[in-house]
């Protein structure tokens, strides 16, 4: 009687110990260069084994879309509807296409054409004037500004078809595109039964379940750009993006002045407020594309915007940091004050 008991508890430790073997968790990270920038997977999964074939699925899911959105390679999806602009003629496309487009199409109404991905024409300019050093002429300016205008995109969501209404139309969905792969990366992911990841795409990050045992996963937001001291603010997040944007990395400066790679769809140049955004949405797209919306309307327009969907529950955080001469300055809204905290040496 005494030996079954005994076996009973040896058996019922052994079924706890091969539970919690078959549920083991362990950490896995990879990086690779992808989409111009460095591409980051950190994910939890019970082997190796299976985190080299989930790895292998996500980044080969970066590279397929890549070929659809990038504004880099004349045979994407995206550089091929381009070619139609103009003729009067509707195209059917990808669901991806027709979903980022479609996306972005509300990000512009909700920021009233600050995010607008027809500026193509215009980053064309700056990316001229970026090789040539001089600025683009008001000539080429008038040129590229008949091509732009979110309303001059046509959808035709029965067909999933896209009609560009102005002759030599270019999009150029840079400011939306890494967040939204980073949203179907992580859904991919998810699909492959792991919910604990997050996706780093540059800096546009998407975020699944926290790590195991832990409330979230720490990011840290510096803020290198013009001020003398490094600082730094961890937030803690799950379930959720964030993204930045900002003149930090990519600027031209012309005649001492200098102008963002975020342009202002009114003017087609170059932002020259220094500004770096951050913001925390449901979705990568979300962030990407209000970080760059809100650089575009600045620190108080932007900064309004930003409560304003916060309000809404649309957006869930946005922080604005600007410069002057000599100080650096931060405004935040109720959502990122909640999940964040300051580390004044950096926090990593
Ligand atoms: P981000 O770094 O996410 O702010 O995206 C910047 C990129 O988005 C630029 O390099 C352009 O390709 C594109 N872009 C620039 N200005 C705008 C704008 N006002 N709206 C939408 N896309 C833009
Ligand atoms: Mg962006």
């Amino acid at each position: 009687m005494q030996t079954t008991f005994a076996l009973r508890i040896i058996f019922l430790l052994l079924a706890t110990l091969s539970l919690s073997v078959s549920f083991a968790q362990y950490r896995y990270e990879f990086v690779a260069g992808k989409l111009g920038t460095v591409c980051r997977l950190v994910f939890y999964a019970k082997d190796s084994l299976t985190a080299q074939y989930i790895q292998a699925k996500a980044f080969s899911t970066i590279d397929t879309l890549n070929e659809v959105l990038s504004d880099y390679n004349e045979n994407s999806e995206i550089r091929r509807l381009c070619d139609s602009a103009g003729t009067g003629k509707m195209v059917v496309v990808s669901k991806d296409l027709y979903e980022i487009i479609a996306q972005s199409l509300v990000y512009s109404q909700l920021s009233k054409g600050a995010f607008d991905i027809t500026v193509g024409n215009y980053v064309q300019l700056w990316r001229r004037a970026k090789r040539q050093g001089i600025l683009p002429t008001p000539a080429q300016l008038a040129k590229a500004k008949a091509t732009t205008g979110y309303q001059k995109i046509k959808l035709y969501p029965a067909k999933q078809a896209v009609e560009l209404l102005a002759k030599g139309m270019r999009l150029d969905v840079g400011a939306v595109g890494k967040g939204f792969i980073a949203d179907k990366v992580l859904a991919l992911l998810r699909q492959l039964g792991v919910n604990s990841a997050l996706v780093d795409l540059g800096g546009d990050i998407a975020l699944g379940e926290a790590p195991p045992n832990e409330k979230g996963w720490q990011i840290e937001i510096a803020y290198t750009a013009h001020s003398r001291t490094r600082k730094s603010q961890k937030i803690v997040l799950s379930n959720c993006a964030i993204a930045t944007s900002g003149d930090t990395f990519q600027y031209i400066s012309i005649g001492g002045q200098r102008y963002s790679h975020i342009i202002h769809p009114k003017t087609g140049l170059g932002l020259t407020e220094k500004l770096q955004v951050t913001v925390v949405a449901q979705s990568g797209s979300t962030a990407d594309a209000f970080a760059s919306a809100i650089s575009v309307l600045g620190k108080k327009k932007g900064f309004a915007l930003a409560q304003r969907l916060e309000t809404k529950k649309y957006l869930l955080g946005t922080q604005i940091i600007y410069y002057t001469e000599n100080q650096t300055f931060i405004k935040e809204t109720k959502g990122i004050k909640e999940l964040s905290y300051a580390c004044d040496k950096g926090c990593l």
